[in-house]
């Protein structure tokens, strides 16, 4: 029996998979203190945790700042949660010595939680609630440009903050080692290893809980005719021109729609509704997966995993590098279709594809099973309990590491060679054409050997496993 503090940031999706395992936690004797917000005090309670609110230490916004947020900016988010940090440094000193946690269940975003537990030395583990992303799992999310840029241009605002930690006795390497995934730190992670991309990567310190989905319901598809579910989620919601070609692109199939828009839309600005249209603010959502037929969504792990554990395959629209990686990962299981075109002939054709192709449904039924098979909030609860625990097993992504600095090393020695040849033998301007290449083909071909590396060595471990 432990004292356990939960850390989390004010977000639902981020809360709600940390609310069973509280509960659990709780149900076998351990006393939990979870440090949130008024908004989620209720719930909190519910699950018999004690609830300390840090609604007073979140730093008044400006508008910009709130837009920035608003438009899932990386650089606004990370100076906002050390800011955070700081105004919190003293209470949760105070905290510290008063309640004395023998083990930290953070968010994996929350850097309040991570911080106090590195700076008090008390045993940590990270709660996940996207994929666990590391060198070879953040290859399925491509940033856009957009944000590429915003990660760029904010490296000075962050480095001035990274800096201020450090003069709160806070040592962090970098901005990075705060958000990233490593393989030294107990995380648990709330999805299947079949579902993880490159879970492999990960070693013994993760747990693959499986999705934190509060319903154990069957999914039930019986009805007259197909049922299409759209939802954008509950952040970037406010779409109206998406909904209306998803209505004037379905309206005629012998299909049933219900669509959930959000609360900030205006339901007006769709017009009349056709008969087989229904539009809410919000609904019961996995109630609703369990009948639906396809569900036209941006990828929102929650929402990912609702739909794959109701077996309903998705249409993937996603619209953050975040939600790209959940997407990609769907298709490549064979249990949903990118939306590329997102016109209203895009829309028809991706959800005819789905209905009418019945691979979708059987791989999205194999998650369903896949899901429900795993060790869910009770072995969590238990890991959390067990932390610390011990480094042990082949440390996969050292040995790709290892692969990767062999790489490049003979990459730019190649490379130098081939430009020093070209400058004495043939003409100085080629060697800008070659460095240029040389530069921009660095990174595809790095990944290929990662990846080659990466099946090369699970290869050896299942070959060992299947010879023991
Ligand atoms: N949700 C719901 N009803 C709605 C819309 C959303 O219950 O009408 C829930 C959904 O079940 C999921 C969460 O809101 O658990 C959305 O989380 P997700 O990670 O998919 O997306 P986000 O809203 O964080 O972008």
């Amino acid at each position: 029996m432990k004292r356990i503090a939960f850390f989390c940031i004010p977000a639902h999706g981020h809360t709600n998979p940390m609310l069973p395992v509280a509960a659990k936690l709780v149900d076998r004797g351990n006393t939990v203190r979870f440090y949130s917000f008024n908004e989620f005090k209720s719930k909190i309670e519910a699950t018999g945790a004690e609830f300390i609110s840090c609604d007073s230490y979140i730093a008044k916004l400006t508008k910009r700042e709130e837009a920035e947020l608003k438009n899932v900016s990386i650089t606004e988010m990370t100076v906002q949660g050390i800011r955070t940090t700081l105004a919190m440094d003293e209470f949760f000193h105070n905290e510290f010595l008063s309640f004395k946690p023998e083990v930290i269940y953070t968010d994996s975003i929350c850097f309040w939680g991570k911080l106090n537990a590195w700076k008090h030395g008390v045993p940590m583990v990270v709660s996940t609630s996207t994929f666990a992303f590391n060198q070879m799992s953040s290859q399925y999310m491509k940033n856009s440009l957009k944000e590429l840029a915003d990660m760029i241009f904010g490296l000075p605002k962050i480095s001035k903050e990274l800096r201020k930690l450090k003069s709160y006795g806070y040592h962090v390497r970098s901005a990075l080692s705060l958000v990233q995934s490593d393989n030294n730190t107990d995380s648990i992670v709330y999805t299947s290893r079949h579902f993880q991309p490159y879970a492999e990567s990960f070693s013994k310190h993760y747990a693959f809980v499986g999705p934190s989905v509060f319903s154990k319901d069957e999914p039930e598809k019986e009805k007259p005719r197909p049922l299409v579910y759209i939802s954008l989620g509950t952040v970037i919601n406010n779409r109206p021109d998406f909904y209306s070609r998803c209505i004037e692109a379905l309206k005629d199939q012998d299909v049933d729609i219900v669509i959930s828009c959000g609360n900030v839309m205006d339901r007006e600005a769709l017009g009349i509704l056709p008969e087989n249209v229904k539009v809410y603010p919000y609904v019961d959502q996995l109630g609703i997966l369990s009948k639906a037929d396809v569900f036209i969504t941006h990828c929102g792990m929650n929402s990912i995993s609702e739909s794959l554990y109701m077996a309903t395959p998705p249409v993937l629209y996603p619209q953050t590098s975040e939600q790209r990686a959940v997407a990609r990962r769907t298709a490549e299981i064979g249990a949903g279709v990118m939306l590329n075109n997102d016109s209203v002939q895009g829309i028809r054709s991706a959800v005819q594809e789905v209905l009418n192709n019945t691979g979708y449904r059987i791989s999205a039924k194999e998650c369903s099973v896949d899901f429900r098979s795993c060790i869910g909030a009770t072995g969590a609860a238990e890991f959390i309990e067990n932390a610390p625990h011990p480094s042990e097993g082949v440390d996969v992504l050292g040995e790709i590491n290892k692969a990767n600095g062999k790489f490049q090393f003979i990459y730019w020695l190649s490379i130098i060679i081939m430009i020093a040849f070209i400058g004495v033998f043939l003409s100085r301007k080629y060697m800008w054409i070659v460095s240029i290449v040389g530069v921009m083909l660095s990174l595809p071909i790095g990944r290929c050997v990662q990846k080659k590396r990466y099946n090369a060595i699970i290869k050896k471990i299942n070959g060992k496993k299947n010879c023991c």
